[in-house]
């Protein structure tokens, strides 16, 4: 494997790898660790080795496409795939898209994830921070492009992300305790409560000490329940408990997180979108995520302090949309080009990608128009058959495929039918 050339294709299974992080699922009870067995994926040093499930290792992400971090191999081949890619990139990839990003690259980069405790509080930073901080520090900041993602749940997901809207919050810094965030100009009689005080406010709590984080935390769990009920922030005494025993009572991120930020619950098939330099950390769940292809980010928080990024930097970086749950959420729509009407579009307000969720029952049938554009295709659960250009294709839960523009598909669900993700451009 590996010296063997890539012959041009239409359709191309991959090899994945997954990763490990603290935060992931334990074992098997990783969705991320579990497809990537399933799809024969890879670990160690390339794909000569096959990724098997280690139950003492938390999961947390496979990676599909070619982000040098964790690449996908040809299956059949063992080749890096962005390798294939560039030898066929006309073929492959397709000019207009070529075109549109000035290189062959994948401009997009889905990932599985499984998630047992809080992520870190964390942004993406924008295009022109992220090139400044690439040439800085390119060895934290890995490339120059910013980092848009939607999260979409595959099963019950948590997340906090954005802002609430601002009254919520002026409401919550009244209370005992939180007063001390407020910066002066905040607290003057007639004083509005805006963006510009929220950042402060953010400020404040990253950068207090170990001790009055601890005070303030000790305060809202002794708060009457009822209290927060009438501030429309009931999830806070429920959560508080479980992120500092996931971290620590003396985690800045927590406040942040609690008091100034969206709490959401999603349902299977629901997804929320986070713009660049939004705020965001998920708490719990198996999702989808998608992003534009980069890899930097600013911790802040839900984390050990070694790893915060500094808060000056950070909060420089902060941005107020969305500011509220409704306004973080991405609403799928019936993708036109499923002539069977079986799949729905989550399409981002960005360039880079739009996602297709296709749920088919057992013996259901489902064919996607060919899109100007590289596609990557996941089997999330169960299976079918997916012809293309001819050729068949079997389809068992944690395969996954790279597939070539102008390319059509067709699929037939098995008999416990099939859901699959597809990624694509153009
Ligand atoms: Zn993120």
């Amino acid at each position: 494997m590996g010296s063997i050339s890539t012959q041009l294709e239409s359709v191309y299974r991959l090899k994945c790898s997954c990763n490990s992080y603290p935060w992931g699922k334990q074992g098997k009870n990783s969705l991320s660790a579990r497809l990537c067995e399933n799809g024969q994926g890879w670990t160690g040093d390339g794909p000569n080795q096959d990724f098997k499930v280690d139950e003492s290792k938390p999961y947390a992400e496979m990676w599909m496409g070619t982000y040098p971090v964790l690449p996908s191999y040809v299956h059949s081949t063992g080749e890096d795939l962005q390798d294939v890619i560039d030898r066929y990139s006309n073929e492959l990839v397709g000019e207009q898209v070529i075109k549109k990003f000035g290189h062959s690259k994948l401009p997009y980069l889905p990932k599985v994830l499984s998630i047992a405790k809080a992520l870190p509080l964390q942004l993406h930073p924008n295009k022109e921070k992220a090139s400044k901080l690439h040439e800085e520090k390119p060895d934290a900041f890995t490339d120059p492009n910013h980092k848009p993602e939607i999260a979409l749940a595959l099963t019950e997901f948590e997340a906090f992300c954005g802002f609430k809207p601002l009254k919520q919050i002026a409401d919550l810094m009244k209370l005992d305790s939180l007063h001390r965030f407020m910066p002066a100009e905040g607290n003057a009689p007639d004083a509005e409560f805006t963006d510009d005080i929220l950042k402060e406010v953010v400020r404040n709590m990253l950068e207090t000490d170990d001790d009055a984080v601890t005070e303030t935390f000790n305060f809202l769990t002794r708060t009457s329940p009822d209290r927060f009920k009438e501030l429309n922030a009931e999830h806070i005494p429920k959560l508080a408990p479980r992120l500092a025993q996931q971290y620590d009572q003396s985690d800045p991120g927590i406040l942040v997180a609690l008091i100034t930020m969206n709490y959401l619950v999603l349902q299977p098939g629901e997804s929320i979108y986070i713009p660049a330099d939004g705020i965001h950390a998920y708490l719990s769940g198996d999702i989808i995520e998608c992003m534009a292809r980069s890899n930097n980010v600013l911790n802040t928080g839900l984390c050990p302090k070694a790893e915060r990024s500094n808060v000056e930097l950070f909060c420089s970086c902060l941005m107020f949309s969305p500011h509220s749950p409704e306004e973080s959420l991405l609403r799928s729509k019936q993708y036109q080009r499923g002539r069977q009407g079986k799949t729905n579009v989550f399409a981002p307000p960005m360039s880079e990608f739009n996602v297709l969720e296709t749920k088919l029952a057992g013996g259901e049938r489902e064919e996607l128009a060919a899109v100007n554009g590289p596609s990557i295709v996941v089997v999330t659960k169960g299976s079918a058959s997916m012809e293309a250009n001819g050729k068949q294709y079997e389809l068992e839960e944690g395969y996954v495929f790279f597939v070539a523009q102008g390319v059509e598909l067709d699929f037939n669900a098995g008999k416990e039918g099939v859901l699959m993700h597809t990624i694509f451009v153009e």
